[in-house]
């Protein structure tokens, strides 16, 4: 059995890392992706390819998630394409990482626009269209990190700490009219994100995760696929943590 026959999600920044992985487990399990990418047109038309091979309809959009009056106009143009909007995955995100003393108002804004903003401009314009279907799925892509904190990150931990606060709001809001809202909070995931990364700190990670082991981008997609499913009906407002146990 598919778990997401016949809904239609959104996934943004879905040309690569974890975005993508949730964009081809949707697919595979009977959802119409729409997503976003920012620059790649090649990666993106390559993308749709993928999930059409999965016998569903795929649309990227290629559409700025830091912008408002973009999400608007991208929300629109998959109600209109696809005829509903099911499931949101708001995936997008960035780091600018540095110690506060050296950090610039510009790595604060820049983060705060991609991975906090990003979340209110999509899920402000898809409101109305959800509140009147009377169901839908909002995942929110927030990090360990905005649970506990890191140094050389304070940006990106404000960032992910905000999107919990907007989720929990949104659920207590929509919960009424059958619409959830919930957060997954990855640990330390194997991605371009965290290739940056020296062996040895990676290393010195895995040494502290009880399942000594980076995460892989489907481990994120899997628990998307849950909490967009009707598995998860009951579920909303809560943080979802998928980090091997590193912070119980
Ligand atoms: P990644 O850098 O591999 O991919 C990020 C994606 O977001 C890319 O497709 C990129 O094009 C897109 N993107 C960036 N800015 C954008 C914008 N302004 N508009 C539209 N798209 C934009 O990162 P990832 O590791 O796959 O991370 C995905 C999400 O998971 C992020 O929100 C990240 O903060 C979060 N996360 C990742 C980890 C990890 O260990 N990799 C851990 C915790 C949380």
């Amino acid at each position: 059995m598919k778990l997401l026959e016949g809904k239609t999600a959104l996934v943004t920044g879905a040309s690569r890392g974890i975005g993508r992985a949730i964009a081809l487990r949707y697919a595979e399990q009977g959802a119409n992706v729409a997503f976003t990418y920012l620059s790649s047109v090649e990666k993106g038309e390559a993308l749709v390819a993928e999930l059409e091979a999965f016998g569903v309809k795929a649309v990227g959009y290629r559409s700025d998630a830091a912008d408002f009056a973009a999400a608007t106009e991208l929300v629109d143009g998959i109600v209109k394409e696809f005829g509903s909007l099911d499931i949101i995955v708001n995936n997008a995100g960035i780091t600018r990482d540095g110690l506060l003393m050296r950090m610039s108002e510009e790595d604060w804004d820049q983060i705060m626009r991609v991975n906090l903003k990003s979340v209110f401009n999509v899920v402000k314009a898809a409101t109305r269209t959800l509140m009147k279907q009377r169901s839908g799925s909002i995942i929110n892509m927030s990090s360990v990190i905005g649970v506990v904190g890191n140094a050389g990150q304070a940006n990106y931990a404000a960032s992910k700490a905000g999107i919990i606060g907007f989720t929990k709001s949104v659920a207590i809001e929509l919960g009424s009219r059958g619409v959830r809202s919930n957060a997954i909070a990855p640990g330390f995931i194997q991605t371009d994100m965290t290739d940056e990364l020296s062996d040895k700190v990676k290393a010195e990670i895995e040494a502290k995760i009880p399942m000594k082991t980076l995460g892989e981008g489907n481990d994120i997609a899997d628990a998307c696929v849950f909490l967009g499913s009707d598995m998860s009906k009951y579920i909303t407002g809560q943080v979802l943590q998928v980090d091997g146990g590193m912070f119980t």
